[in-house]
Order: structure tokens, then sequence, then C-alpha cells
């Protein structure tokens, strides 16, 4: 029998990002007893890297913004296989969870006569972005650490779950090992809300941290829960590309929404080649001004660098390609040039984008108040995830919610920037108020030993094997797939080698080994992520050949159409006698009264 000591909690929330610590405080003030066990340390999650700002239509800076416009945006820049009904409640929910932040205590830039300030940001018709300088995430952390601090919540930081336990259908708890010493812990939960973020680790060239590695995803799909949209995955545009070491690090698209602009090697602003018609005024007399929607409202000045994020990775990717690009690999990004319409341009710069000022003086040796700097494409968010209901975010297993990155519906495929943040309070918030309610509808289920027993043993085998693959080079290889064949641009021929890629892969991590003992044991950490990395990559791949079109975060060389039959439904993956089954899921009809604001909208 292996040694464990176990926990008793009513709900059970993994992760502490802000889909977490949101979730946690909700089922606290609802009277359960709440524990929060997140894999690094508490205030490190994901969330606390977000720059940009969170969505939600307040009208403070342009009062023509309200819930329809944000909405009908959220659902364009999804391309309407969104899950309508979660773009509505967010749009109509984020301004009172922006409030309520500031109740608690967080501190947004303000606009002149003192209201919460609001920045532009790419696909949103209005500014719309409550923002903190370019640390909003940092903020927003802060802010629910701070207020769930006082609520009763039990934390369990370094803890990091390896399966989720069962009692028929439903789940009833987690199996989790602490890093520093290797002991296992089994935590019984009533309900258990995962909330553990993204996979962008799954990818070579990413935005993420070394959390990133898709375990809630993972942790779901084993346990029989469905994963819904997998093959979206968002390329943000704009990642450092120099020096190597920084490769893929985020530069927030809040250095373009202060007015940044992308050139190329010729020094040309490509981006005024790929307007669509849809937004592009003809009339407009100069086109370097900016340009503006030619449907509903014509003031909007916008520049082309603020179209969608799949838009101008692709774009960015394609002057890359034609030999247009940087020294190494990118295309230029330009904040400096506003010097020429702003005296104090310097100064205005470090104000509103101080972690990227630094960022670049520390990490490149590059002043961005007087250089332009180098940027490409990084893997940055899955709009793919736990399929859940809208209004109780619960899962299709009973006992089982999830929310944030790791849930999936509102984005469909491509979310607008800024919406994370926002979708991490509006249903973080329900998760927590519907997974409590579920603990005190129902008693704690039992816990299989023989279930344990199995994993524990499965978990402690690396240590066993000799001669096996180090899973630092299997998780390097994986990387290095995922990005060449299942990236940016896709076509089936490259998926199918990555399917049978994959298969190797698996092999390989299954007779991984590791040496040293179980005490802090990076590499035996690295190669328990491995079994979540090789999930995920393969449900990506899978969905992906089956969308057979291109739409949002999925592009296919080889069917680079949208085609209205994929318009339907939803592709989903679930594990069926150990093999990863594909179905698709019908969307359901949106109600009149919404369709009317999409046209309204136009
Ligand atoms: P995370 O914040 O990723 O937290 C996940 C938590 O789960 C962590 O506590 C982790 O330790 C825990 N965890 C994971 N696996 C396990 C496990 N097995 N066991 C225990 N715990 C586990 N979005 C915006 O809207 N606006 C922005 O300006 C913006 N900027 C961004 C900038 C960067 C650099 C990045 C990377 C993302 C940005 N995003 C932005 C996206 C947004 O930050 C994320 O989508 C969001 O923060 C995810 O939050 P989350 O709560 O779902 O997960």
């Amino acid at each position: 029998m292996t040694d464990y000591t176990t926990f008793e909690h009513d709900v059970l929330v993994i992760g502490a990002g802000g889909a977490g610590l949101r979730a946690a405080i909700e089922a606290s003030a609802a009277g359960v007893s709440v524990g929060l066990i997140c894999k690094s340390l508490l205030g490190k999650a994901h969330t606390v890297m977000a720059e940009g700002g969170m969505a939600a239509a307040m009208g403070n800076v342009d009062d023509r913004d309200n819930w329809r416009v944000h909405f009908s945006d959220t659902m364009r820049g999804g391309q309407y296989v969104n899950n309508w009904r979660m773009a509505e409640l967010h749009a109509k929910e984020a301004p009172e969870r922006v409030r309520e932040l500031e109740a608690w205590g967080a501190v947004f830039d303000r606009t002149k006569d003192g209201k919460i300030l609001q920045r532009n940001f790419g696909g949103h018709r209005y500014p719309r972005l409550a923002h903190v300088g370019d640390r909003t995430g940092l903020e927003l952390i802060r802010t629910l650490q701070d207020h769930g601090i006082h609520q009763g919540i039990d934390v369990h930081m370094e803890v990091t779950v390896i399966s989720l336990l069962k009692d028929g259908d439903r789940v009833v708890g987690v199996l989790a090992y602490e890093r520093e010493h290797g002991r296992f812990r089994v935590f019984k939960a009533k309900a258990v809300v995962l909330a553990t973020g993204g996979v962008g680790r799954a990818f070579k060239i990413t935005s993420n941290s070394w959390e990133g590695t898709g375990d809630g995803h993972a942790l779901a799909y084993h346990a029989g829960a469905e994963l819904i949209d997998m093959e979206f995955i968002q390329f943000h545009p704009t990642g450092m590309v120099w020096p190597p070491s920084v490769r893929g690090i985020l530069v927030t698209e809040g250095v373009r929404g202060e007015g940044g602009i992308l050139t190329n090697s010729e020094g040309k602003r490509f981006m005024f080649d790929d307007i669509p018609p849809l937004y592009k005024d003809q009339t407009a007399s100069d086109p370097e001004e900016g340009w503006r929607y030619t449907q509903g409202d014509k003031t909007a000045n916008r520049p082309p660098e603020l179209l969608t994020r799949d838009h101008v990775a692709r774009c960015i990717n394609r002057e890359v390609k034609a030999g247009r690009g940087s020294p190494h690999g990118g295309v230029y990004l330009d904040i400096a040039w506003i010097k020429e319409k702003l005296p104090n341009a310097a100064e205005h710069i470090k104000k509103k984008l101080p972690s990227m000022y630094h960022q670049f003086m520390q990490l490149a040796n590059l002043d961005i108040t007087t250089t332009p700097m180098e940027v490409g494409p990084t893997t940055h968010y899955i709009m793919g995830g736990i399929r859940v209901d809208a209004d109780t975010q619960a899962s299709t297993l009973p006992g089982l919610y999830a929310c944030g990155e790791c849930a999936s519906g509102i984005n469909g495929a491509n979310r607008l920037g800024g919406n994370s943040l926002s979708d991490l309070i509006v249903f973080g918030k329900r998760a927590g108020e519907y997974a409590a309610q579920f603990a005190q509808q129902n008693g704690h289920g039992s816990i299989d030993n023989g279930q344990i027993e199995r994993e524990t043993k499965r978990a402690l085998e690396p240590f066993d094997r000799e001669g096996g693959d180090n899973p630092f080079v299997v998780q390097h290889d994986l990387q290095d797939m995922m990005q060449a064949k299942v990236g940016i641009v896709r076509v089936e021929e490259e998926m199918q080698e990555a399917l049978a890629g994959l298969r190797g892969l698996k092999d390989r991590a299954e007779k991984c080994s590791v040496t040293g003992n179980i005490d802090y044991n990076p590499g035996w950490h690295t190669a328990l992520d491995l079994r979540n990395l090789l999930t995920v990559s393969e449900a990506i791949t899978r969905s992906a050949i089956e969308r057979k079109e291109s739409r949002g975060g999925q592009f296919r060389e080889d069917y680079p159409n949208k085609e209205p039959e994929f318009a339907k439904f939803n592709i989903a993956v679930k594990e069926v006698n150990g093999e990863m089954q594909i179905s698709h899921v019908p969307l359901p009809e949106m109600p009149a009264e919404l369709k009317a604001v999409i046209e309204e909208m136009g």
C-alpha cells in the first residue's frame, strides 16, 4: 500500500489563477469548506502575466459601448462557433465583475474624470479593456488573493494533481503529489472545479510558462469528460524573436493598442494590404491615418494592426516567408514612431507600457522608446477545452466543473484579446457558485482504493525503469513536432505524420526513466507532465484533421476557405476504451433576439 495523507473539502478547486481564485471565493461565500490546490506558489499562476487588460463593455471611454456590441464582437471574433449563451453571459456580466474587483481594492488606470480607463484592443469595436498599465493580471491576482485570504480558503501550494478519483461516473476527489517531497495526497471533495489554464507548452514557441501543460484538459479527458474545439489554438502575432533564450515571450497587444505599427524589412506597413472588405472604408481620404468600419459605426478609427490575432499572425508569417522579415525571422513593431505626434512620447510609453519597456531593456538590450522591436507569432492560448454548461460550468461528468482557459465555449474559433481575464471572473464566479450548490445537495462519494493504488504505481514507474529516454528530451521532441506539423499553417499530410509521431512519442514516454530520489525532482515532474502534453497534442491534431476548413485559430492550407457545414457543430473528443473518439456536437439554435443583435451590429 502506498502512503498518502487524506484531506477533505466540500469544494476543491484545482488551479489558483484568476478563474480558480474567483471560483474559490464564490464557493466559500456560499458557506461550504473550500480547498485550493496549485502546482506552484500562490500568486504565480499564468494570470499574473496578463498585460493588456480585461474586456468589459462599461462605456467609460466611448459611451456607445454596451453588452450588445461586446456580444457581437465576441461572436464575430469566434466566427460564430462560440457557445452563444456563454458569450451573452460574459458580455452582460463582465462590467459588474470588474466593478466588484474595484470594490475589493483593484487600482485601475483612470480617465480624466475618474472612471476606470479602457483601451483599444484587437477586434473590439470600442475602447473596452480595463487595465493597470501593462500589469493588469498582476493586479487581478493581487486583488483576488487579498480578498480570498479572508474567506477561510485552505490553500495547498506546490501540489500537483495527477488523477481525478471517481465513484461510478461521479468525480469525488483527486490524487496529487507534493513537489517538494514527492509524497502523495488524496483529496476527498463533494465537487471539484478545474481551473488549470492552458496548453502552450505542447509547442516549441510559446508565451506560456512551464505550468501550461494542459493538466486539467487531460485529467478531465482521462476521467471520461468531453473536450471540444481543441483544434482552435491562438497564435499571438507578437512574441519576442530575439535573443533565442527569450523567443516566444509575449509582447502585449497593448503596444498596438497604444499606437504601435507593424512594418516589414522594406519599411512597409504591410497590414494595410490585408483589411477585409467588410471593414474597409473605401471613402477614407488618408488610409495611413486609419480605417473605419463601413458597417455600423463610421467614426470608429482603428489601425489595421488591431485586426483579429489569427489574421495578423498569418500576415506576419506571410511577410517572413516572402523574405521581407527582420534579421531574426520576425517583423518590426514600432511604438517609438509616436514621437512624431506626441512631444513626451518616451515618458508616455514608459508610463503605459512599463513592463514592455523593462522586458526589452533587460532581455534584449533594446530601448522601445527609440527603436522598433523584432516580433513574430507565438503559441498563446487555447480556445478549446472541457465542454461545460454555459450557466453552471458543469462538465459532462457529475461533480466536475471547469472554468477559465481549461474550459471551452465562449471564444469559438478565436478569442479576442482581453476576453480571457473577464472570462475568468465571470465564469469563475459561476463555477464556484454551482459547485457549492452541488456540494450542498450531495454527500461525499466513496473513494476507490484500487484506483489510488493503480495511479500511484503508474506515477512511480519512471523510477523503476533504467535506460529509457530522458523525459526532457521527449518533451523537447514533442514541442518541435507540434510546432512544425500542427502549427500556424496546417495540412493533412503533415498532421497525419504528427499522429504517427505522437504514437512513437507516447511509446517513449511510457518507457522513459528518471534518476535521483523523489524529493524535488524536476525530471520526474516532467515525466508526469508528458502524459498530459501527449493527450492534448493528440486532441489538437485529431480535431484539426477533422475540421476540413479554415476558421479562426485553425488555418489549413489544403482547405483555405470557411465552409458553412463546419459552422453547425463543435468537434468533440472523448476517451472510449482507451482510444480517442471524435464526434460532432451540434451548436444550439441562437434565439431570435440575439440574432437581431448581431444583425443590428453589422
Ligand atoms: P492560469 O492563470 O494559467 O492558472 C492555472 C493554475 O492552475 C495555476 O495556479 C497552476 O499552478 C494550476 N495548475 C495547473 N495544473 C495543475 C495541476 N495538475 N495541479 C495543481 N494545480 C495545477 N488575457 C487577457 O484577457 N488579457 C491580457 O492582457 C492577457 N495577457 C496575457 C499575457 C500573457 C503573457 C499570457 C501568457 C496570457 C495572457 N492572457 C491575457 C491570457 C490569460 O492570462 C490566461 O488565459 C488566463 O490568465 C488563464 O487563467 P486561468 O485562471 O484559467 O489559468
